[in-house]
């Protein structure tokens, strides 16, 4: 367990490291490279540490390894290239009446907030959001120092993958600019606060539960200094299988989806939490005793943590008791008891009758009158499947990171219902309400799987994120580490080089309004 003493000495060692960071883009890439480099050399280790304490087979995490050194090298380009910092110039017009204000030369683009970042990672992908994740080089790539805090659930990884990280921090001989506080008992939140509260600490950047995302966010906004918080957290992400696509792929549809939730034993920010049925009286039934049969052939399985298998057992057991609710897999429990240890199954859970695509029909009550949302998150392999009549679920269901639809081209020209209710009646229409309340929006295939990439938004409105604004994957996820700032009248001498007139770093700027690499007055 890290004292606070140990958080006071790790975040001030981070802190003073961080001027070796922002001198020099190259070095930061080549630091970024040099990392993915050491964990590639230690592969077959990390799998089989990570695979030990998580219960994640070294299969599943071989993915999520490329995808961790991946990204390191994503982000190490990305910084190479410059473009990233979104330079703009805006050069004082000839004709001075043109312009609103007064006529200056203003130059902007972003910097890294002043201090270092502390990264607090979920305990379903010890790697992809872990020590070395996605947060850690995005922010050692904007040029931010960073303090992570172990993850109780993997704490032999995340330390293997610290020391591995650190050894390549100190042949650059760049200080302690990437730090680990160790918290091995989950109910110490202690660690956590003083992370989040100490004056060095610039922003956060969070994984995991809503619950501890917005713990952190009220710690953050509460110091005498608030800070950023950007908390990826979790949602029930929603299917809807339209009329036409049930009726004629719904076996299909329900392998892929048995496919999606069982990975990685439903462990998954991006699983399919609610499926909507479009109402049809045969496919229904069918399409639901196809799912629960897929999902009844997976074996029972370990989950990641104490607390995660107590949470998906209490919480299937609350979905059970619903009277409107049935259990659509044979077993009746969620948990199981394999050689003296605890193991989870998938369950299926459908609502086909009363559920009409409302909000009251979302909000169920157990016998004991306590009031149960299925549009809530069950993290774990389980899902809810509702009956409704049709798209309108999009107006009410909470937000979500991931809204899938399953559709045939005929499904988008049954709207009669729609126009009754003076509802636009076009396609684009029906889309614009599902992206009203998603990250993103997928069709035709199955929520998760997360490409790491430019165009990709793995964010949302809350409760997916308490940032919409942003994303934590693709080179993007870097700006939220920065703020613009804007050099007014600056001489070239003093102007840093993405902001100077002879453009020596070559990147893309906008230029009096226009988009361009050349260099001002070549
Ligand atoms: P978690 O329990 O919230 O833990 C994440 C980290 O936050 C841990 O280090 C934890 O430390 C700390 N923490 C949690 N509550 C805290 C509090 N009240 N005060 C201070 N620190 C706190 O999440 P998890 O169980 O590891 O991960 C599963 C959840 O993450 C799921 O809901 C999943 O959907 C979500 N997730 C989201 C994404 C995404 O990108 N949106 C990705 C992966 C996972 P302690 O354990 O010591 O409390």
């Amino acid at each position: 367990m890290a004292e606070p003493t140990e958080v006071n000495e790790v975040c001030s060692r981070a802190n003073d490291s961080r001027e070796w960071l922002r001198e020099d883009r190259e070095r930061r890439s080549d630091l970024l490279d040099g990392i993915a480099a050491a964990l590639d050399a230690r592969r077959d280790e990390i799998l089989v540490t990570c695979s030990q304490e998580t219960g994640l087979t070294p299969a599943e995490l071989a993915p999520e390894f490329a995808r961790m050194v991946d990204t390191l090298r994503v982000f190490a380009r990305a910084v190479r290239e410059g473009s990233w910092v979104r330079a703009a110039i805006d050069r004082p017009r000839a004709v001075p009446a043109d312009s609103i204000g007064p006529n200056h030369d203003v130059r902007r683009m972003l910097v890294p907030v002043d201090g270092v970042v502390a990264v607090f990672g979920a305990s379903n992908f010890p790697l992809a959001y872990g020590v070395c994740g996605g947060d850690t080089a995005s922010a050692l790539g904007a040029g931010c120092s960073v303090v992570v805090k172990e993850h109780p659930a993997h704490p032999k990884t995340g330390r293997l993958l610290h020391d591995i990280a650190a050894s390549v921090v100190k042949e650059k001989k760049s200080g302690d600019l990437l730090g680990y506080v160790g918290n091995e008992d989950p109910r110490d939140l202690s660690v956590a606060k003083s992370l989040v509260e100490h004056d060095h600490t610039a922003a956060v950047g969070f994984t995991g539960s809503r619950s501890g995302g917005m713990a952190l966010d009220g710690l953050a906004r509460n110091r005498e200094k608030p800070i950023p918080v950007f908390a990826e957290m979790g949602s029930a992400n929603r299917v809807v299988i339209c009329r036409s696509a049930l009726a004629r792929r719904g076996t299909q549809i329900a392998a892929e989806l048995a496919a999606s939730i069982v990975a990685r034993h439903g462990q998954q920010c991006t699983k399919p939490g609610l499926i909507v049925l479009e109402q049809d009286q045969r496919a229904g039934p069918a399409f639901v005793a196809e799912l629960a049969r897929l999902l009844d052939a997976a074996p029972p399985r370990r989950m990641l943590s104490q607390r995660v298998t107590d949470e998906y057992v209490e919480k299937c057991r609350r979905l059970r008791g619903i009277p409107l609710v049935t259990r659509a897999t044979q077993r009746e429990d969620p948990e199981v008891v394999v050689r003296g240890e605890r193991r989870t199954v998938p369950m299926l859970f459908a609502s086909m009758d009363e559920a009409r695509g409302n909000l009251d029909a979302l909000q169920m009550f157990t016998p004991d009158g306590r009031g149960y949302w299925l549009n809530e998150e069950v993290f774990g392999p389980a899902a809810v499947v509702i009956g409704s009549d049709g798209w309108e679920n999009f107006y009410y269901a909470d937000p979500a990171l991931v809204t899938t639809v399953y559709a045939e081209p005929d499904d988008f020209s049954d709207l009669v219902d729609d126009e009754e209710f003076g509802i636009p009646s076009q396609p684009a229409f029906r889309v614009r309400q599902a992206i009203r309340t998603t990250g993103r929006f997928t069709f035709n295939s199955v929520p998760t799987g997360v490409r790491v990439a430019h165009a990709m938004v793995h964010g949302g409105p809350f409760p997916a994120t308490n940032r919409p604004d942003t994303t934590a994957v693709g080179p993007f996820a870097i700006e939220r580490w920065c703020r613009p700032v804007c050099f007014q009248n600056c001489p070239q001498e003093l102007l840093p080089p993405e902001l100077q007139d002879s453009n020596p770093l070559g990147i893309m700027r906008i230029v009096d309004g226009e988009w361009t690499r050349a260099a001002i007055g070549a």
